[in-house]
């Protein structure tokens, strides 16, 4: 049986030129809900672009956008109902307290001041701003300022939340906690849409991912999707002593290797099938006078991935 549920959410063809330079060549793209879904791609590719048209501040060149099948393009209520949007330059005032910009924001939504308060409420306490509330935006931290812009993005509840490079300007501690409170929301019932220009961030934290290359979306699936279509080993590294490579590589199931190495120290191993031949290795080692020093299992990246498709260019 296919699936009956309508796309959540479907680019088609969305193409964008600025003058003479065309950004967008054709995108076409489904996000499916309850998904954290990535969009990766070097700097310039688009990426604001596309979600800046998506938000409905920028148009596209030609093209249409479906939300639950509706062309929400010429909706922009929709769009604003439906979508928080967390700008990479960030959107709060310096100027206004923790929850004056909350307000500020929920007015612009058409909320009553007593929607808003009651929202506010469990919104900071979701992004750990309770006890900042009347502290001014220019003065919170770099990680409470991002927890505000991800809380004005939300103040209406919208259904999917938007990130264009969320973790862009932070420490790697802060990176973390703002990935944490991403998941979180997530797992709340808010589909989320975000980019990053880290790799490893995105692969440890959406579930499904699109490549944007030369104006095109050229691949989409889950992070293990993406790794398996283009990595179809991995490899074991294995250091024993005293070190009798040649004996315990006579041992292995051939079916399961792909390409053996022996180098000074230790044994690579690359094979297709990590479980099978690390269960291999370790009875081999175990029928033997060997000792494991070390064991290691390297898989591919995402960030292997993404410079094999797109020929070398780092991120
Ligand atoms: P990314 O977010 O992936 O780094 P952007 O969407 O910001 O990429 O930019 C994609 C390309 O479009 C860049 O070459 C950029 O210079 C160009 N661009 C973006 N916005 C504008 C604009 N308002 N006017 C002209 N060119 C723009
Ligand atoms: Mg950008």
């Amino acid at each position: 049986m296919g699936d009956a549920r309508p796309p959540f959410i479907q680019f088609q063809d969305i193409k964008k030129r600025f003058g003479k330079h065309e950004v967008l060549l054709g995108i076409n793209l489904e996000i499916p809900y309850g998904e954290r879904f990535g969009i990766i791609g070097v700097s310039g590719s688009g990426k604001s672009t596309l979600l800046n048209i998506l938000i409905g501040f920028l148009s596209a060149s030609s093209g249409s956008i479906y939300f639950n099948l509706r062309d929400i393009l010429k909706e922009k209520k929709t769009i604003r109902k439906t979508f928080g949007f967390a700008s990479q330059d960030g959107s709060f005032y310096g100027e206004l307290t923790v929850m004056e910009n909350l307000k500020y924001f929920g007015t612009l939504h058409g909320m009553s001041n007593e929607d808003i308060q009651k929202r506010a409420k469990g919104l900071l306490a979701l992004v750990g701003l309770s006890n900042a509330t009347s502290t001014l935006g220019k003065n919170l931290s770099r990680g409470m300022q991002k927890r505000l812009d991800i809380a004005c993005a939300m103040i209406h509840d919208p259904k999917v939340l938007i990130l264009d490079e969320p973790t862009e300007d932070l420490d790697p501690m802060l990176r973390k906690d703002i990935l944490l409170l991403i998941k979180k929301i997530n797992e709340r019932g808010t589909t989320i849409i975000i980019t990053s220009h880290i790799l490893t961030e995105i692969e440890a934290i959406c579930t499904k991912i699109a490549i944007l290359h030369s104006g095109k979306i050229i691949e989409t699936g889950t992070p293990a999707d993406l790794k398996g279509r283009y990595y179809k080993n991995e490899e074991i590294h294995i250091e024993t002593s005293p070190g009798d490579y040649d004996k315990i590589s006579k041992k292995l199931s051939k079916k399961y290797v792909e390409e053996i190495e022996v180098l000074e120290h230790k044994m690579l191993v690359r094979t297709p099938n990590v479980d099978k031949m690390m269960y291999d290795l370790l009875s081999a080692v175990k029928g033997s006078d060997e000792k494991i020093v070390d064991i290691t299992v390297s898989k591919p990246t995402l960030e292997e991935v993404f410079t094999a498709l797109t020929k070398g260019k780092t991120i």
